[in-house]
């Protein structure tokens, strides 16, 4: 097999690290369902392991795939995005201060207040993509987790990365960096400085919204990642093999499915810029973003498969135009092959910033002159244009 450093991550995903089983040749795996191991002969755990809490078998592969592409020393699978993302904050101890965006998937913010505060974290929300508002928030030698989502949801406000981590490390605390909308594909927050990077990979990962899972890559394997290791284990935070089977099917299709809708995103976003039923497009993509510099930078084969339409009028215009629609599915969640259209101020929590007149669309692999003849006729027959 050629070395694994010089193949592209699209090859190291499309043949999920080349894998094969070599007592039979089977060139996919079979799904690993014991929940318990033998010892062995010495009455010594095999490879440290006798419970499927402790990672089974079923997870190996997957997370060895997803260190690969993430360049992490180790990854672990969660039986959910949120589990993931709260499982690195569970790692810390009361008292430790932390630091979130006030953009950011709702869940872990929703977790961050009701429970987080609660168990002794501090916690202090601050602007999305403001460097100045974070190195102002960071206590050095308190703060021990700076939270930061890229592209953030719903906006899609990019945070540098890289600026990021310096403000964390000097400050002696730890960059997590919630990658979901990025993916793999986009960016690698671990070779810009962070310490940490959680996926949804309920989202692209898998792609075909058909499993619930979550994952964390570590760039070091170091007391910390342990400490997350050991509550993962303690909470039971594990998918199932099912789960972590299909994910691994999932991921090899990853880059493809992921330029393509890529692709189509930015195709859309320039196409309806300029309509008069749009007030404005939020993609990073776009010029006009407020993080479009830094996204060119941090971003690479595209600006994700995620935009937000502000569309002319209020919440009952939009709403309109999202059942007008035909391909687009009125559904929440991303990162699927069918493309999906959400009025978001309806599905978040009261006191949420979303604007209303904001549709937050999520990019499939459907034929990009499909999607954009869609839209056309949902905006017209709406009536808003
Ligand atoms: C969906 C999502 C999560 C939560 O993931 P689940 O798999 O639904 O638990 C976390 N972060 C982002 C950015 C997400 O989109």
């Amino acid at each position: 097999m050629t070395d694994r450093t010089t193949q592209h991550k699209a090859t190291l995903a499309a043949r999920a690290l080349g894998e094969v089983d070599a007592a039979t040749g089977e060139i996919i795996p079979p799904i690993h369902m014991a929940t318990t191991l033998q010892r062995d002969e010495n009455y010594e755990k095999r490879g440290g392991r006798q419970y499927i809490r402790d990672g089974g078998h079923a997870f190996t592969q997957p997370e060895a795939v997803l260190a690969a592409l993430e360049g992490g020393a180790d990854a672990m699978l969660f039986s959910a995005g949120i589990a993931a993302c709260t499982a690195a904050f569970q790692a810390l101890a009361p008292g430790d201060h932390v630091i979130a965006p006030d953009v950011m998937y709702h869940g872990v913010a929703r977790w961050l207040e009701e429970v987080g505060k609660h168990w002794g974290l501090e916690v202090d929300f601050v602007p999305a993509g403001d460097l100045g508002a974070m190195k102002a928030a960071v206590r050095p030698g308190r703060t021990r987790l700076v939270w930061i989502e890229t592209p953030a949801n719903p906006t899609w406000t990019v945070t540098d990365i890289a600026a990021a981590a310096d403000i964390a490390h000097e400050a002696g605390a730890r960059l997590g960096v919630d990658s979901t909308v990025a993916t793999p594909v986009h960016t690698n927050p671990i070779a810009l400085g962070a310490d940490i990077v959680a996926h949804s990979a309920t989202k692209y990962l898998n792609g075909h919204s058909d499993v619930l899972a979550g994952a964390l890559i570590g760039a070091r394997d170091d007391e910390f990642w342990q400490r997350i290791r050991r509550h993962r284990y303690l909470n039971g935070m594990l998918p199932g093999a099912v789960e972590a089977w299909l994910l691994l099917r999932g991921m090899r299709t990853l880059f493809v499915r992921v330029r393509q809708a890529s692709a189509s995103a930015r195709a859309i976003a320039e196409h309806f810029a300029a309509h008069p039923g749009i007030e404005r497009i939020l993609y990073p993509g776009l010029a006009g973003h407020s993080g479009h510099a830094v996204a060119a930078r941090q971003m690479r084969d595209g600006y994700g498969a995620m935009l937000s339409l502000c569309v002319r009028g209020g919440a009952e215009d939009a709403i309109r135009i999202a059942k007008a629609c035909r391909i687009f599915l009125t559904a929440t969640s991303l990162g699927g092959v069918e493309s999906l259209i959400e009025h978001r101020h309806t599905s978040e929590p009261p006191g949420t910033t979303t604007p209303e007149n904001l549709l937050r669309l999520s990019i499939g692999i459907e034929e990009t002159a499909d999607l954009i003849a869609d839209l056309e006729q949902a905006l017209a027959a709406a009536g808003t244009s």
